[in-house]
């Protein structure tokens, strides 16, 4: 075989992808173990039948063929009327390209920031496949470490010098954050919006959980004072409407570098099918109603869990705003977050995921997706406060 690309080979630089314990615990399952799983971003119910049956309905009218590559005229309006009317910036469907989700949109949004060899400044701890994603572009990843005891927000000073030090052209962030439910407040973006146009630095933002807010607003950093023309915001109809398997997000950008994005797109994806499109644009126009019920179980078990918090005191939660997940501080069990993850597993048939798993700043914490149905995700809590009181002891 012909030596394969460093580029490609270097993608999972850990040699580790951090979900060994997702992965065996799903091998559990397989072999008939009883095995309640917290671990994956994922809903617990199916997109919506009526999305389907819009989705059907354009398969069946001939929406089979190739499709406009920037994304069905109708489609980027629509994101773009939603944009605006949440943000108040003015945005047309110019300003949009829609892609096979986020996942898409956090490679192709790098390729456009930054030239081989680059910095991409992102934080941690981050979502998984941040530090790949930018790899995948030939960019440099720089992790910006936070800290738990400041709610995993970033600092100021560290990001400024974090940018001028390794003369990065972006910083990606994500509010509200996967893997610790916290939101932005307004400070913080605009602290984030003076480093960018002090630095120069583009900003991603991904904001595929902003229809995941339980307390206070999602700001989106792009309404901010001039920070239209530097920002590029990653949406998806994965979390918001439950369709992650339809693989259809987008991006949010200036003109001209939409412009530029279309010819990646033609160069790569070539697209999203349109009757992923229009069912899409269908559930767009749903209205808030159907964006209510998919996220409406998280904000009820984020309850349930806290609840459960409250009658112990050796574990305990960051404090987070949105997504659906909750990070908790497991250091009182005098375990990382990896050893406490395995050993739940095998001890308890719980599957969680260590903090280590997003980076080094989570570290001794474990994330819990908020997927599982109300009274397994009760029991587990319970079962997991008590595993961690009786190893601090
Ligand atoms: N960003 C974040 C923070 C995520 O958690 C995810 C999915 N888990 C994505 C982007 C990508 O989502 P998708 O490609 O399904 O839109």
């Amino acid at each position: 075989m012909p030596r394969l690309s460093d580029r490609i080979c270097t993608l999972n630089d850990a040699g580790s992808d951090g979900w060994e314990v997702f992965y065996r615990a799903r091998e559990m399952v397989a072999a008939g173990e009883r095995v309640i799983e917290l671990t994956i971003g994922e809903h617990d119910i199916r997109t919506d039948a009526s999305i389907l049956e819009a989705m059907h309905t354009s398969a069946m009218s001939g929406h089979t063929g190739y499709a406009m590559v920037p994304g069905v005229r109708d489609l980027r309006k629509a994101v773009a009327q939603r944009v605006e009317q949440r943000t108040g910036v003015p945005t047309k469907a110019e300003n949009v390209l829609i892609t096979p989700g986020g996942q898409a949109a956090l490679f192709a949004t790098h390729m456009a920031a930054c030239q081989p060899g680059d910095t991409a400044l992102y934080i941690d701890p981050y979502y998984a496949t941040y530090p790949g994603s930018i790899r995948g572009t030939s960019a440099v990843p720089h992790a910006i470490r936070t800290r738990a005891d400041n709610a995993f927000l970033p600092d100021r000073t560290e990001l400024a010098t974090a940018a001028r030090t390794t003369q990065a052209k972006s910083l990606l962030i994500n509010s509200p954050n996967n893997p610790t439910g916290t939101v932005y407040p307004r400070e913080t973006l605009m602290d984030i919006a003076d480093v960018c146009k002090q630095e120069d630095l583009w900003l991603i933002s991904d904001e595929v959980y902003d229809t995941q807010i339980w307390e206070g607003e999602h700001l989106s950093p792009r309404a901010l004072p001039d920070m239209a023309e530097r920002t590029m915001v990653i949406g998806s109809m994965s979390k918001s409407h439950a369709m992650t398997g339809s693989r259809v997000g987008w991006i949010v950008a200036p003109k001209e570098a939409i412009t530029r994005l279309i010819d990646l797109a033609t160069a790569t994806t070539y697209g999203v099918p349109g009757y992923i499109q229009d069912a899409a644009l269908f559930a767009l126009n749903a209205g808030p109603e159907l964006e209510a019920k998919v996220a409406e179980p998280f904000a009820r078990r984020r309850d349930l869990v806290l609840g459960i918090l409250a009658d112990q005191n050796t574990v305990t939660a960051i404090p987070s705003a949105g997504a659906m997940y909750l990070m908790l501080d497991i250091r009182a069990s005098r375990l990382s977050g990896r050893d406490f993850a395995e050993r739940l597993l095998d001890q308890h048939r719980i599957a969680v995921m260590p903090g280590e798993s997003f980076g080094t700043s989570a570290a001794g914490h474990i994330r819990l997706a908020l997927t599982t149905d109300d009274a397994k995700l009760a029991q587990a809590v319970r079962e997991l406060c008590a595993f961690a009181k009786d190893l601090s002891q």
